[in-house]
């Protein structure tokens, strides 16, 4: 056996590693995490602050509400928007008044030019709830989200981080030196705050669970701190999440320790997901109860669900009341109307299940890829199930039959909505399934003196491809004789 001499050149090789890594020694952290957050909560201000208000102008986005799926997130403009940070009970709140700054997309949000509209969210420990008027309406989907926006705020950042086990590593970035400082919430969210040598909190990044898009990052940017009575807060916020900007906020006001407590109303404590059955035709089941509604409808030997929307606790709830319509046929297909996060958040439950997904031909690449994300931060039932998505797209038209019923699927073409937009039409029961493009309001409210351009287009696909509608099964709101929506556009029936 030959002995192994090392030659000059590894020994070159290995000596240059040693000063890499020598060099690397910089990055090394010369603190422990809390060192580094007891000292960006000294420079903040941070220790004694129970709670933030901060309110400003801006621009921000509808989440989830593409106008094609896997495009940004639709732009609006704030007028108005303020936060409550309360950490002292886990609550906050988020006002604003919002209205679009293009044209297309979801996110109800009043049409282009059609006027601004208030919105208010509050969290309080683990319930979620907006109000809309003085009702509350509990929003459970929301709850995630505002969790990690309460805690990602400059100062909040802090607080979890030294309540859950940080860890530290160095960052250089533009030459300079960043303590990058990580945590996990369990079950909500994880992050990393990155840290200045004046202790300022520059930048967050985060992922949190979302029930379409899994594990979601989020960036956000603070910037242009000033002194606000000895709590330092940055006048400029800016956020992108799942790629796309959310948030670039001017701060013009900042109020330490002004939070006014909430508690959370009885309505909201006691939300359960309800799902209200309703007969439409033989067969064919309206499933309402909750914002959003679902049609079951029974084949041969299994089910259709048309839209399992917003999260695994609404769908599952839906997805168990077809099966029993169904008196146990398996839900074979899921027909989601359009790619909106609102309208295919309980997708993956439905995959979970067995069911093979039905939508656009446009938003099945969007599908696929997104799917396949993990979702691990809070499992939902796909991530535990194993499954892989089963997805199949509609390019225009499909019809679904099983010898006696007819189902078909056809495109809304040219809504400012969304791309891969579409209704469900059973002809022989003349019933149109649709979502978004016509939400019934109150029963005799007056048609508007401008005909909603959602309306009018769904009229003119609906003539477009000669259906006989006689009855409208909207997704949200209550079931309607096609007159209801002919009056909308100035048409009598
Ligand atoms: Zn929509």
């Amino acid at each position: 056996m030959q002995p192994v001499h090392r030659s000059p050149l590894i020994r070159v090789t290995l000596a240059a590693a040693a000063v890499a890594a020598l060099a690397s020694c910089a990055s090394v952290p010369t603190e422990s995490a809390s060192t580094v957050l007891q000292r960006a909560n000294m420079a903040m201000g941070g220790s004694a602050l129970r709670s933030i208000s901060y309110s400003g102008t801006g621009t921000g986005a509808t989440f989830g509400q593409a106008f094609q799926a896997g495009m940004a997130w639709p732009k609006i403009t704030y007028s108005s928007f303020s936060r409550v940070a309360d950490y002292e009970n886990g609550a906050f709140r988020e006002d604003a008044a919002r209205s679009r700054a293009e044209p297309n997309g979801g996110g109800a949000v009043p049409l282009m030019g059609s006027g601004e509209q208030r919105t208010s969210g509050m969290l309080r420990g683990t319930w979620a709830w907006n109000t809309v008027g003085p009702a509350p309406i509990p929003a459970p989907v929301a709850l995630d989200p505002r969790i990690h926006d309460l805690w990602t705020t400059p100062h909040g950042v802090i607080k979890a981080a030294l309540a859950n086990n940080p860890a530290i590593a160095m960052r250089s970035q533009d030459g300079r030196r960043l303590s990058a400082v990580s945590f996990a919430v369990p079950g909500r969210f994880r992050a990393t705050a990155l840290i200045n040598t004046d202790g300022l909190v520059e930048r967050i990044e985060s992922v949190q669970p979302h029930p379409v898009s899994g594990d979601t990052e989020s960036v956000i940017d603070f910037s242009d701190y000033r002194d606000v009575g000895g709590v330092k807060f940055p006048m400029r916020i800016r956020q992108a999440m799942g790629g796309y900007p959310m948030l670039d906020l001017a701060v013009t006001e900042v109020k330490p320790n002004s939070a006014t407590s909430f508690d959370i109303p009885a309505l909201v404590a006691s939300a359960t997901e309800r799902v209200v059955t309703e007969r439409a035709a033989d067969g064919v089941w309206f499933l309402a109860g909750g914002s959003h509604n679902s049609v079951a409808i029974a084949m041969a030997d299994h089910m259709m669900v048309i839209e399992t929307p917003l999260y695994d606790g609404r769908s599952a709830a839906v997805l168990a009341e077809a099966k029993k319509l169904g008196n146990g046929k398996p839900v074979r297909y899921v027909v989601n109307s359009h790619h909106h996060f609102d309208h295919s958040g309980g997708l993956r439950t439905a995959i979970a299940e067995g069911a093979t997904l039905v939508t656009s031909e446009m938003a099945r690449p969007y599908f696929e890829r997104t799917f396949a994300n993990p979702n691990r931060i809070n499992p939902d039932a796909m991530e535990k199930s194993g499954r892989k998505a089963s997805v199949t797209g509609v390019a225009g038209k499909r019809t679904f039959t099983d010898g006696s019923r007819v189902v078909e699927v056809h495109y809304i073409d040219a809504s400012v909505h969304a791309q891969g937009f579409m209704m469900v039409y059973l002809p022989r029961e003349k019933i149109l399934i649709q979502a978004d493009a016509y939400t019934p309001g109150a029963p005799n409210t007056p048609p508007p003196a401008v005909p909603n351009a959602l309306h009018v287009n769904l009229v003119q696909n609906v003539e477009r491809l000669g259906l006989q509608v006689e009855r409208i099964l909207p997704l949200h709101g209550r079931m309607v004789p096609m007159s209801e929506l002919l009056a909308m556009v100035g048409r009598k029936s």
